[in-house]
């Protein structure tokens, strides 16, 4: 077996690996070698790769055979790169150890800079830099963030300070100074010696002198930081499989410290919160890295594309020929990966420095912008455009905002860091907001500035607020990617921990006080704001619009009320594709009629309940017609567990009242209700075998439902009503209730002498009509999966008593996911390909859709796509999801040979391919 190469050196424009190598080197490495290759001026180094990390993880903490040979090798060219020496006392290489998996995990993963220091090296960056107090100052930091992330000196409690932060402390106010700026290189050397001095108090053992040392201290750091609290919480949210492992980046320092020729910053080749394709960027003159991302200082912009506060100086203005360099390399990069970049960049003494690029985290709105942008700048086609953008992150764009003509009451403005709209109670700690969250409280998470720790008390949060840091701070890197609204560097409010309150000039805000948040703006405000409903115009049209294009799937919406069928028709939904009537039982006055129909002695009392119901269900389907406009419309008959439309039975008054009612006994009543219960409703009198007890209840249903179409009809609309018979298990019951159907749509046409065109179909919900759909189909003009009863049959689980089961089964394993969230493609999902297989085998071309939860679900979208169904159906919200999440399926499943071509190319070209594979269908 050939010899595995575990280092990858980058240096002096050429470098071992490239941005396609991704998996190996962590997405930092990959981008490092590409920006190198591409002659873009990086500091030298080289990559450990994550199968170091696999085998380190596999093997109790060991490195594999031939990896220190490798790295001393590899040392010794970044050496000769630098032209300088690791650990030479007169001129020292010093290096910085960087995570990166192959996806970024901001701020997961820590980063040690400075390695190679030590009273001795410290003499000769001294005399290489003539400047001892930048030497001094490198070196601090260094045993600062050394004794942190490797060493493990740090806070052991929330509340308790940064020990090394207290020992700065108090060296500037025994010197009598705010500014860090202000430490004279004789107290940074003492801050030094007591920082070294904290560490072997803490630890009982000393600060490692030896460079080498240092080096695998850092390596060893990195690679156990793979499995720290905070990381494994970030990959739980973002479902990173724990097996892919970092890389470790090591590579040769430049200072963005050395005075005001230097500096550091952050820039996004487009703004990452709205899209607007101009230079995006800020920057620290005379700071190293950490400080523009730590929201320590408040960074300047690096121009001024947007308004610039007075009196502030940009990159342009200070450094006119060095900010045009950056912003050529930003061309250079966004024409090269044809993606909106994130990149990192250090100034050392007038030269410029790339350390990091990577597709930027952007908001939705972002995303959508700069998809539809890049088509337009013909940078990429509408295919890849299309797969741009996720479709749960669409999410963020159909919920509401603020409403702009509520009444505010303006508190503090911020930095606009995350757009979206927020409303909550204040909470001061991350472990505050996830126990309010549990109790079902809406916070607010407001901090002076987020750190990695915090990630699920941000999760849960509706928003967070932070008093510190830039449009790059943790807080809005993090909360971008998350799709939350971030108000960060609130420098006119002052955020009180000990006493759990903020002030914003003479409002006082408590923990549990209300405050609404408007990160578009950059707003806080007193109390609770309204909301308002989303726009879907504009480049979120453009966009849908193309995917509609591309999509072979149908997109339904799940709806019981005209309100929602407006709102899902607004969200393009193209039919409603399961209408609950039960639900619309529930409503007012009408529970006390179905009670009535449910309990009635004989079909005389039944019949009279259910001329109450009849006029208020043809008023329904009047409303969804009419709102559905020609849209076919799916009604599903009766699928009630009894129990839930029974009183409860030691409710005296209420059956009183409902006997007095009915003009029968309460004895009765209270009889009849016990002889209905079930021990298990869920697989009791449920859906059709109501409507074969009781053929008078499908026969109201089905006269509402054609009397309502007859009227819509001879309003000169369209109606497309589908009968769908819930719950059928074997092809006599649909046989039965499929007969009062047809009889009372004849009954109803004949008399008000309209004709309406209908089908009457099935849902497949139990396993044994998949097994039997041949049969079924003959009976069914249409078949609908549903596939929550489907998945509870099929498991014999119950969704409404496995929640925390099925969680553990996630958490250890057993299960990959949620199966009543993401269809079960091996045990359910055979099901459904059974159905459709069999259901078309005896009926060609039979119609075939989902209505359960999964619709709205992308993974099991795809799923539906690859089956053949017809359409999907979904909750309005997720109707623009699925419609995304459809069209990037058809991409996906595209034959090899009709797959877009990796270069720019105008998407009209593909259209007959595309058009050819709906047909196929
Ligand atoms: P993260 O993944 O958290 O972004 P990085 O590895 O990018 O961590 O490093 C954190 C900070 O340190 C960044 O601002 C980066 O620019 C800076 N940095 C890392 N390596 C070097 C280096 N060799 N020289 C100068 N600055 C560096
Ligand atoms: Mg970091
Ligand atoms: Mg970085």
């Amino acid at each position: 077996m050939a010899k595995k190469k575990y280092v990858y050196f980058f240096g002096d424009g050429k470098a071992d690996g490239s941005a396609d190598m991704k998996n190996l080197l962590g997405g930092k490495g990959a981008n490092i070698a590409e920006m190198t290759n591409l002659g873009i001026p990086v500091p030298a180094g080289f990559t450990i790769t994550t199968e170091v990390c696999t085998y380190f993880y596999e093997h109790s903490q060991k490195y594999p055979l031939g990896l220190k040979k490798a790295v001393a090798q590899a040392l010794k060219k970044v050496e000769k790169s630098m032209s300088a020496k690791f650990g030479d006392p007169k001129n020292p290489l010093l290096v910085s150890v960087r995570s990166g998996a192959r996806v970024s995990m901001p701020g997961m993963m820590d980063t040690v800079l400075n390695i190679g220091l030590n009273d001795t090296t410290i003499q000769g960056l001294i005399a290489k830099t003539g400047n001892e107090r930048f030497a001094y100052d490198a070196y601090r930091r260094f045993v600062n963030m050394y004794g942190d992330v490797v060493m493990g000196v740090r806070p052991e409690t929330e509340k308790e300070h940064d020990p090394f932060e207290e020992i700065l402390e108090a060296k500037k106010k025994k010197r009598g100074i705010t500014l860090d700026l202000e430490l004279t290189a004789e107290d940074l050397k003492e801050l030094v010696a007591e920082f070294k001095a904290l560490i072997k108090k803490r630890l009982g053992k000393p600060f490692p002198e030896d460079p080498m040392d240092q080096l695998w201290g850092g390596i060893g750091a990195v690679f156990e930081s793979w499995n720290i609290p905070r990381a494994i919480s970030y990959r739980q949210i973002h479902g990173i499989p724990e097996g892919w492992g970092t890389a470790v980046n090591v590579q040769a320092m430049v200072f963005g410290n050395m005075g005001d020729d230097s500096a550091t910053g952050v820039a996004f080749t487009r703004d990452p919160a709205t899209g607007e394709n101009y230079f995006y960027g800020e920057y620290l003159t005379n700071a190293q890295g950490e400080d523009v991302v730590a929201g320590i200082r408040t960074p300047q912009p690096i121009n001024r594309a947007k308004k610039v506060p007075k009196g502030m100086m940009t990159l342009e203005d200070e450094m006119p020929k060095l900010y045009k360099q950056l912003a050529g390399i930003r061309n250079k990069l966004e024409k090269h990966y044809r993606e909106m970049q994130d990149i990192e960049f250090t100034i050392q003494q007038g030269k410029l420095w790339m350390l990091q690029t990577r597709t930027g985290k952007r908001t939705a709105a972002a995303a959508v912008k700069t998809a539809v942008d890049m088509v337009k700048e013909r940078r990429i086609s509408k295919e890849e455009a299309v797969t741009r953008v996720s479709p749960d992150q669409l999410d963020q764009l159909l919920h509401p905002t603020l409403d702009p003509k509520a009444a505010k009451d303006k508190i503090a403005k911020g930095l606009p860091a995350s757009p979206g709209a927020a409303v909550g109670q204040v909470v001061f700690s991350a472990e505050e907001a996830e126990e309010w969250a549990e109790k079902g409280k809406k916070v607010i998470l407001v901090r002076v500035e987020t750190s990695p720790d915090d990630i699920r008390g941000m999760n849960v949060a509706e928003g967070i607020l932070t008093s510190r840091g830039g449009m790059t701070s943790h807080a809005a890197v993090v909360a971008r990617g998350m799709g939350k609204c971030c108000v960060a560097g609130v420098s006119d409010i002052s955020v009180d921990y000990k006493k759990s309150r903020f002030t914003a000039g003479k409002v006082v805000i408590k923990e549990g006080d209300w405050i609404s948040m408007d990160g578009t703006k950059g707003e806080v405000y007193k109390g609770e704001v309204a909301k308002v409903e989303p726009k879907l115009t504009g480049d979120f049209g453009t966009f849908m619009k193309w995917a509609d294009e591309i999509r072979v799937l149908k997109v339904r919406t799940n709806a019981d009320t005209p309100h929602d069928s407006g709102v899902a028709r607004a969200f393009g939904a193209q039919g409603i594709g399961l209408c609950r009537t039960e639900h619309m039982f529930f409503e007012g006055e009408r529970i006390s009629a179905v009670r009535q129909m449910i309990l009635a002695e004989d079909l005389a009392g039944r019949k009279k309940a259910l001329n109450k119901i009849l006029p208020m269900q043809r008023e329904d389907f009047v409303g969804i017609f009419r709102a559905m406009a020609g849209l076919p419309v799916t009604i599903r008959t009766l699928d009630p567990p009894l129990h839930e439309f029974l009183p409860d039975i030691k409710d005296t008054k209420e059956i009183n009242a409902l006997a007095k009612e009915m003009g029968v006994k309460p004895a009765y009543l209270k009889k009849k209700i016990s002889s209905l219960a079930e021990f298990n409703p869920m697989l009791g009198t449920r859906g059709c075998r109501l409507g074969i007890s009781f053929p008078e209840i499908t026969e109201m249903q089905a006269r509402a439902i054609f009397e309502a179409a007859c009227q819509v009809a001879r309003e000169g609309k369209r109606v497309l009503p589908e009968i769908m018979i819930p719950l059928v298990s074997h092809v006599n019951e649909l046989k039965l209730q499929r007969a009062i159907v047809e009889q009372v749509a004849k009954e109803v046409m004949g008399k008000q002498g309209v004709k309406i065109k209908y089908m009457v179909g099935t849902m497949i919900e139990l396993p044994r009509a998949a097994l039997t759909a041949d049969e079924i189909a003959a009976e069914a003009q249409f078949f609908s999966f549903g596939t929550n009863d489907l998945t509870q049959t099929t498991f014999g689980m119950s969704r409404d008593d496995t929640g925390a089961l099925l969680a553990s089964y996630v958490a250890n394993d057993i299960l990959p996911k949620d199966p009543f969230v993401s269809i079960d493609e091996p045990g359910v999902g055979k099901l459904v390909a059974m159905g459709v297989q069999k259901g078309r085998s005896t009926r060609p071309g039979l119609k075939v859709g989902i209505c359960g939860e999964h619709g709205g679900d992308p993974d099991s979208v795809d799923f539906c796509h690859r089956v053949g169904l017809d359409y999907v159906s979904c909750s309005p919200y997720r109707v623009p999801i699925a419609r995304l999440a459809a069209a990037q399926a058809a991409l996906k499943h595209r034959p090899a040979k009709k797959a877009a071509p990796k270069k720019t190319a105008p998407a009209k070209k593909k259209a007959p391919a595309k058009k050819k594979a709906a047909k196929k269908k």
